[in-house]
């Protein structure tokens, strides 16, 4: 009984930072992503998204590095807050920093770091999407959390409740952001009001859509619980795509022209991913893969031991995976897109480059040929930013230069350039000449009061 006692059994949980919440539903399509968990860890701290964000996040990932960051970079976690459960390096910051808030090390699965291999950033949805039935359970059960299969653009409905996914308010009617500065989950982060309701229930009336949607869980899912791993090349799918392909469909047993026509795409795409010259996107594999009837992870990593009888191929319902993209938009329905950003209250306002990225332009020059006003105003908008922006850092700069005047007195050390280096982080801001006149000025304000 006493080796009960023994202190090398005893081991105290190393001291975290945060309080370590456990993540939800971990290791099922049910999963909470990584922003549900950061607005948790605000929540059970008392404190908003901004300042988790501002005074323990940032300075955790700005640690070591001296150069530090703007009110920029902190905005943009908020503006590019879909990429924090994604698949890329803003999702590897956060999960470093929460790790080391949180001292919980397997928060991978909250984002879709797993299919990087296989994922496009259009894979991902830009804005916050709920299942308002969830969200109305949850406040009889008193949890609250965001599913990550909510953010995948390839998921339309909820299949519990058979309900689409809503993403615009009920009350304000505007999108919300998958992270903002005060986010709260089940709530909406424009107006405040609640995002539940029972009523849409069963609104999904279609049912290929819900053999479409059953479709995408059991893949999701299934890769998900997969040995795939996030390193794969995107060298090695190519591969499995094209040699997947080039067995099952040629002239001889099944025609690419029929798998086209099935899967409602072009057949020279299909000859693309043949011959390796094109990517094929997630959405794409998910279409290939219902039309064949076998799943992604089969195709991939089981394609010796595939093959595809004619009969089984079946047919998508067009409407279901409507392509929405900006380059197959009228002249007319870009400068509609364009005078929404131009219109929008964003904050801070997005760059000519962001602009013509979300458009689907390759360069801003490409976009300024058709659209020469509306860029001219982007510019000018993003430009008149920065120089607020600027000014608003001298002005605390020079505030903060001001102050050592009295504290060097007070310390009794002789103020000089280098005492207020000591003092204040300047920067890239000491080669702006009115930062340096601000300083001989303070200096010889300081040497006259000496005299
Ligand atoms: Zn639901
Ligand atoms: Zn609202």
């Amino acid at each position: 009984m006493l080796t009960l006692w023994n202190d090398e059994n005893i081991k105290m949980p190393e001291r975290s930072i945060c309080y370590p919440l456990a993540p939800m539903y971990k290791a099922s399509i049910d999963v909470e992503s990584l922003t549900s968990y950061i607005q948790r860890i605000s929540e059970s701290h008392s404190v908003s998204v901004s300042s988790l964000v501002r005074y323990l996040i940032f300075p955790t990932l700005y640690v070591e590095d001296t150069q530090g960051y703007s009110y920029n970079d902190l905005y943009r976690v908020y503006y590019k807050s879909y990429s924090i459960n994604g698949f890329n390096q803003q999702a590897l910051f956060f999960l470093q920093v929460l790790k080391e808030l949180t001292g919980i090390n397997d928060l991978n699965d909250l984002t879709w770091l797993k299919l990087a291999p296989l994922l496009s950033q259009g894979d991902i949805k830009v804005a916050r999407h709920w299942c308002p039935a969830c969200i109305y359970e949850q406040k009889n059960e008193e949890i609250a959390y965001e599913k990550l299969i909510w953010s995948l653009k390839s998921i339309t409905i909820y299949l519990k409740h058979n309900c689409y996914l809503e993403s615009t308010c009920p009350t304000c009617k505007k999108e919300n952001k998958q992270l903002d500065l005060h986010s709260i989950i089940g709530y909406c982060s424009k107006c405040k009001n609640w995002l539940g309701s029972n009523l849409v229930i069963n609104n999904n009336t279609c049912e290929e859509n819900t053999d479409w949607q059953k479709w995408v869980y059991i893949n999701v899912d299934e890769l998900m619980k997969s040995e795939m791993q996030e390193f794969i090349k995107h060298d090695v799918i190519l591969d499995a795509m094209s040699n997947f392909l080039t067995k099952n469909f040629n002239p001889i047993n099944n025609s690419v022209y029929n798998l086209a026509n099935n899967m409602d795409v072009d057949r020279a795409v299909i000859f693309q991913w043949k011959s390796k010259s094109k990517k094929v996107s997630f959405e794409s594999l998910l279409i290939l893969s219902y039309c064949v009837n076998v799943s992604i992870y089969n195709i991939l990593f089981k394609g010796n031991e595939i093959s595809i009888n004619k009969n089984q191929i079946r047919p998508i319902k067009k409407t279901l995976v409507k392509k929405k993209s900006f380059i197959t938009l009228s002249i007319d329905e870009k400068r509609i897109a364009l005078n929404e950003f131009i219109n929008s209250d964003e904050y801070p306002p997005l760059k000519l480059g962001d602009v013509t990225k979300k458009i689907g332009y390759k360069s801003n020059e490409s976009l300024r040929e058709y659209f020469p006003d509306e860029c001219r105003l982007i510019s000018a908008r993003y430009k008149a930013y920065k120089a607020k922006e600027k000014a608003e850092k001298t002005k605390i700069i020079k505030q903060e230069i001001s102050k050592c005047a009295s504290t060097a007195f007070e310390e009794g050390k002789i103020l000089n350039k280098s005492y207020i280096q000591s003092k204040v982080k300047i920067g890239r801001q000491f080669v702006d000449p009115e930062i340096r006149d601000h300083i001989e000025k303070v200096i010889k304000g300081s040497l006259k009061d000496f005299h």
